[in-house]
């Protein structure tokens, strides 16, 4: 089969879908929304219009496909992630089914549509699953070998397994925040001076990543192994992260055991995952391997996606502006790889969880994904238009991340990640 094929391209729905939309048809991510007072529960989106799930269901549209009950009306897609590839699948035929300009089920049943059908505008997006675990990893070459080279040297940039495995750590699944959720200026102890004792306070080098999550399906038992065949099986979908960092604290505490209080004070989703079906189109190579691989990190076939990414900083004087831009298909190690060396030693994977990238960096200055390499650690601040300079984000900056995928007319996006950095807490030395 050829993507994306004519037949998928020329699907249109009755629903509005304004130019350069992130949400065609061809796209229907899921998440987990709110209007007025009500229950949280799991929704789709065409254009700026918000699908309830759990009212579709309960109208009776969803019969033929032997879900559970009240699947949609649960305050996360844990359970629904539950059912499978093959559920998930038959969901997304049926909604291209439902919400095809052709077919009159619900475009023409006015009652029904006042059930299921919300103004973007009119709801609030919650986080989508509740997160058991979540493991960031650290697999764009070009990001490794410019942190490398900033905290350790030029010589010792990629460590020496770095070429050989996807190196990763497990993150903080609670500090998981959904976009839009105010993100405050962590306190802590670092070393500025290195010939100096280290110091406590707010930190200087606050940071963010550019990110794609995953989120985990219900994977195998545990001491069971996922291969990179198998994988994509076990990947519900995808969405932006930001893994917010402070600098400072992390390269002074992350001897020998890796990323702790810089790293777990909070990490950003986007309210949206976007199924590797509706990516199906945006398939690309993943760059060739340096070295030769174990043959549990080998795997056939086309497993990076070739997805935009773009930051763009609002501060709070001046209008949000890009600083950078960079793609997805640029990472070293593949989503497939990430999995099967995450279960290969039987670590078990749950519906829910949360595996990301680690940060997206391209191989020119303004396509790095932090600002750590954007401004070279502070030595070449970044002059944005209103006049102001920036090393790090500071108090009342809004970081947004968007991301999209686009081929031959068809956008699919994954919308945006988003957060405002608040003041430090306040701490009170004498208490
Ligand atoms: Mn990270």
């Amino acid at each position: 089969m050829s993507f994306p094929s004519q037949q998928l391209l020329q699907l249109s729905s009755w629903i509005e879908v304004p130019a350069q939309s992130d949400f065609p048809i061809q796209n229907l991510p899921m998440g987990i929304f709110s209007e007025a007072n009500t229950a949280l529960r799991a929704a789709t989106r065409i254009g700026d219009t918000i699908i309830d799930l759990a009212a579709l269901q309960a109208i009776g549209l969803l019969e033929n496909l032997s879900l559970p009950p009240n699947i949609f009306a649960q305050a996360t897609l844990n359970n629904f992630i539950k059912t499978g590839k093959k559920s998930w699948s038959a969901l997304r035929q049926r909604l291209l089914e439902i919400f095809d300009k052709e077919n009159p089920e619900l475009r023409d049943n006015a009652a029904a549509r006042e059930k299921v059908l919300f103004s973007m505008e009119n709801v609030r997006m919650h986080l989508p699953v509740s997160v058991g675990d979540y493991t960031d990893f650290y697999a764009s070459k070009e990001h490794a070998t410019n942190v490398g080279i900033m905290f350790r040297g030029k010589e010792n940039a990629l460590m020496p397994n770095w070429l050989h495995l996807p190196v990763g750590y497990h993150g903080r699944a609670s500090s998981v925040l959904v976009s839009g959720t105010p993100v405050r200026r962590p306190m802590g102890q670092m070393r500025p001076d290195a010939t100096q004792p280290p110091v406590f306070g707010a930190t200087r080098l606050l940071d963010f990543e550019v990110e794609m999550a995953y989120i985990a399906a219900q994977g195998k038992p545990l001491g069971e192994r996922i291969s990179t065949a198998e994988a994509e099986d076990y990947i519900f979908g995808l969405s932006v992260f930001n893994d917010w960092s402070a600098r400072d604290i992390q390269s002074w505490e992350y001897v020998p055991l890796g990323p702790f209080l810089g790293k777990n004070f909070a990490s950003s989703l986007a309210p949206w995952i976007v199924s590797l079906e509706a990516l199906e189109p945006f398939r690309v190579a993943a760059p060739e391997p340096v070295e030769p691989l174990l043959p549990y990190l080998q795997y056939k076939g086309k497993k990076a996606f070739d997805i935009h990414l773009e930051v763009l900083l609002k501060t709070p004087q001046g209008e949000q502006q890009s600083i950078a831009k960079t793609n997805f298909k640029y990472m070293y190690w593949t989503i497939a790889q990430q999995m099967a060396h995450h279960t290969i030693n039987g670590c078990n994977i749950n519906a829910g969880d949360i595996l990301a990238s680690g940060t997206i960096s391209g191989s020119t200055p303004d396509s790095y994904g932090s600002m750590l390499e954007l401004t070279w650690r502070g030595q070449n601040p970044l002059l944005l238009a209103d006049g102001s300079m920036r090393k790090f984000l500071e108090d009342g900056d809004t970081l947004t991340i968007k991301a999209w995928a686009e081929k031959d007319g068809l956008r699919i996006g994954l919308g945006e990640v988003s957060g405002e950095i608040l003041p430090a807490f306040p701490y009170d030395e004498s208490q």
